[in-house]
């Protein structure tokens, strides 16, 4: 049996959730989990295939692990692993290919490999059953703990791989997931955050995504529950509702818009409109006060013109967004928009990101000046650079100074001044 097992995640969230997981599953068969940076015998990467970078980011991960580890036996499991398992055998010191339907049993899989057995590869197809976590994944690193209850999506959208690698649309056994948050707050974590792939689609039984979060709420000790990301056409009213109510759900919603053209919006098989859209995100700006809402969006999908690309710079411009992530179309095996042409070039792309970029740092900026001087509850998380910092439920980072131990403490901070893209604090 191998002793010492390490871990690297690429990707997602939910990605994140999945290796806290994979951790607890080794130490359970008795491995002793160390730093990446250290000597281990096994090192597992989690994948992702999102975009092309992150496949690149495996190969790049492996090199590295064999000029840092060369004995070591590479475990690459996810995303990757389930849609290109070929490509992966043939990186250095690879000795398991696992995909989606079975990373969870890697520590089994690895146990039972002898010394002199070939590499294995186990991708099967992945079934759409509800699921349940071997156990849960307790992430001693970071105050806030993710929560995985769903998986899969079938929306395919046109650029998205995701229902290729990560299968169809299913979730998590609602018993089963109440256990391992009741897991999670006794380990000390304050802050849930709810991971899936398309998290409005949760349904089991009949409890869907309101029936959980009203059920995390009463657990004891539990303070926050944040939705990590939700797509727009699957936000019940309800849920709005709740985070206007000063419930513990957190203030902060993260809805992928991608275009502010209807043509592309319609290229890409997403299921709203331009005009949709808005009316949601200012009916959400209107419910919940002080609300912080944020959003995907992709430039440089085939056939995007000049005149596409300021329809979607205008109304980002306009929304009542804080912030947006700026992803660069990526032409992914599998996906329908691989025949849509013309095909937008690398330095147009590069372009409209950088605009993007930079007026979502504008929008960040004017969120975080709109706050100076307000009091806002914080939880502490870790220190950097002699400050304390940690987030607002509406995902402000706040840096306070103080010589105290704040870790994972709860506390009004008076909120002083915008700098970068957090804001400076004094406790009060
Ligand atoms: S909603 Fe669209 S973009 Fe999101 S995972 Fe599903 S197919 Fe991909």
């Amino acid at each position: 049996m191998k002793n010492s097992v390490s871990f690297y995640t690429l990707g997602c969230r939910l990605n994140q959730a999945e290796t806290a997981t994979l951790q607890t599953t080794f130490e359970r068969n008795g491995y002793r989990v160390v730093d990446f940076k250290a000597p281990a015998e096994v090192v597992v990467v989690n994948t992702c295939t999102v975009t092309e970078n992150g496949d690149s980011d495996t190969r790049k991960i492996v090199n590295r692990i064999r000029r840092m580890n060369p004995e070591a036996q590479v475990a690459l499991v996810g995303c990757q692993a389930q849609i290109q398992r070929e490509k992966l055998l043939t990186l250095p010191n690879v000795r398991w290919v696992v995909g989606n339907a079975r990373k969870m049993d890697l520590a089994n899989i690895v146990n039972e490999t002898s010394g002199d057995q070939a590499p294995q590869v186990i991708t099967p197809v992945i079934p759409r059953s509800t699921f349940t976590s071997p156990v849960a994944g307790i992430d001693r690193d970071h105050t806030r703990a993710n929560l995985k209850i769903q998986d899969g999506c079938d929306f395919f959208c046109s650029f998205c791989v995701i229902p290729f690698a990560r299968g169809r649309a299913r979730s998590r056994l609602f018993p089963d997931l109440l256990s391992e948050a009741k897991q999670l707050i006794a380990a000390g974590h304050r802050e849930i955050v709810l991971t899936g792939i398309n998290l409005g689609t949760y349904r089991d039984g009949n409890k869907t995504l309101p029936d959980v979060i009203d059920a995390l709420e009463k657990l004891p000790g539990l303070e926050r529950v944040r939705i990590s990301s939700i797509e727009p056409t699957t936000i019940p009213t309800r849920l709005i509702r709740r985070a206007g109510e000063n419930s513990n759900l957190c203030r902060h919603f993260h809805i992928p818009l991608q275009s502010g053209s209807d043509k592309i919006l319609q290229a890409m098989n997403r299921r709203y409109s331009v005009a949709e859209f808005s009316d949601f995100i200012r009916q959400v700006n209107d419910a919940v006060p002080g609300v912080c809402q944020g959003t995907d969006v992709m430039v440089g999908f085939p056939g995007e013109t000049d005149v596409h690309f300021d329809q979607t710079y205008s109304l980002l411009s306009e929304l009542p967004l804080a912030y947006f992530h700026v992803f660069s179309y990526s032409e992914r095996p599998w996906v329908k928009s691989r025949k849509l042409e013309p095909k937008v070039v690398p330095e147009i792309i590069e372009r409209r990101s950088h605009i993007l970029r930079e007026l979502s740092a504008r929008k960040r900026y004017q969120y975080l000046q709109a706050h100076v001087g307000t009091v806002e509850t914080v939880l502490f998380e870790q220190q950097k650079n002699g400050y304390w910092n940690g987030l607002t439920d509406t995902y402000i980072r706040v840096k306070v100074k103080t010589e105290g131990n704040l870790k994972n403490r709860l506390l009004p901070v008076r909120l002083v001044e915008a700098d970068n893209q957090a804001m400076i604090g004094t406790l009060q």
